[in-house]
């Protein structure tokens, strides 16, 4: 099994200030990280294509996207929370970084590789309907889901999300989706402060304390999140890959290692494999430790071959 790596020069032009953890250089990180590790030799890599108007409307209120388009610097920068900024890059590559999970439902779907990777930013799963947080402008994995029951009329989308911080976009555009099952661990309690007390049956979320470990993360993983899955019978798995538990980030409190990342992406292939002809989409989110980053989207990348 191969896996197609979708990213695009554009995501490397959300041009942050030199104080901002969500910078270029993360992009950097990983490429540096997939050429040392001789992973290059085993994936195929692909530019990706910007997400239509169209395409963004299906996760997030139309009058949103608008606003988003309209008030796009042409100089200099804005804020859209305390967390999120926008310079004169920043549409391009959140159309790109949503745009990229299109392209890899679409290669996953009809394409020559069952598994895909996209290595973009800004992020997208503090987005919600109508709000840009926490560095995110689009809700990428949610453009991408719903691309995959509109164009492909799946009735049952899992949605995985290891990020430390709760997905909170997510959760929220998918509160009454039940054609999702979203499983989501995050540091708790931390930003944003969301999903402790979420009461949905189709919303499986591990808040967990900081120091939490492989060890237990792992065991939540497998008592509450795997058997849910299998039950499930997902038609397509997609992933917000987060790395900002590792022990190396200093962004949370988690201690996962490269290992961990691994074994959660031989577990979901694993589940793809069986119900879904391999059929998984991973997305970067967070992760701003930058060698421990790199480290880990290999190991993760490993991890679906
Ligand atoms: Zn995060």
């Amino acid at each position: 099994m191969s896996v197609t790596v979708f990213s695009h020069p554009q995501c490397m032009q959300h041009q942050v200030n030199e104080f901002h953890p969500e910078e270029p250089a993360r992009l950097s990180a990983i490429n540096d990280q997939i050429i040392r590790s001789g992973l290059e030799l085993a994936i195929t890599q692909k530019d990706g294509t910007p997400a239509t108007k169209a395409q963004l409307y299906r996760a997030h209120d139309p009058a949103y996207v608008d606003a988003i388009f309209a008030k796009a610097p042409q100089e200099g920068h804005i804020w859209l929370d305390p967390d999120t900024l926008m310079t004169p890059g920043s549409l391009d590559a959140a159309l790109y970084a949503a745009g990229c999970g299109i392209n890899a439902v679409d290669e996953v779907m009809q394409g020559d590789n069952q598994r895909a990777f996209c290595v973009v930013r800004p992020p997208g799963h503090h987005a919600t309907y109508d709000t840009a947080m926490g560095f995110c402008i689009f809700n990428n994995i949610a453009v991408a889901a719903r691309h995959a029951m509109q164009d492909y009329a799946l009735e049952r989308v899992a949605i995985i999300d290891f990020d430390v911080h709760h997905g909170n976009g997510t959760e929220a555009i998918f509160l009454d989706d039940e054609r999702v099952l979203l499983c989501s661990s995050f540091q708790h309690p931390f930003y944003p402060d969301t999903g402790a007390d979420t009461q949905r049956p189709h919303i499986i979320n591990s808040p967990m304390p900081a120091g939490t470990d492989g060890n237990s993360w792992r065991a939540e993983v497998e008592q509450h999140w795997l058997p849910a899955l299998e039950k499930f019978k997902p038609q397509l798995v997609l992933v917000s890959a987060g790395f900002d538990g590792h022990a190396e980030d200093d962004m949370a409190n988690f201690h996962l290692r490269e290992d961990d990342y691994r074994w959660i992406a031989q577990r979901l292939s694993e589940l793809a494999d069986k119900h879904c002809h391999g059929r998984v989409v991973a997305m970067l989110e967070g992760g701003y430790d930058h060698s421990s980053l790199g480290r880990s989207v290999v190991a993760f990348i490993k991890g679906l071959i």
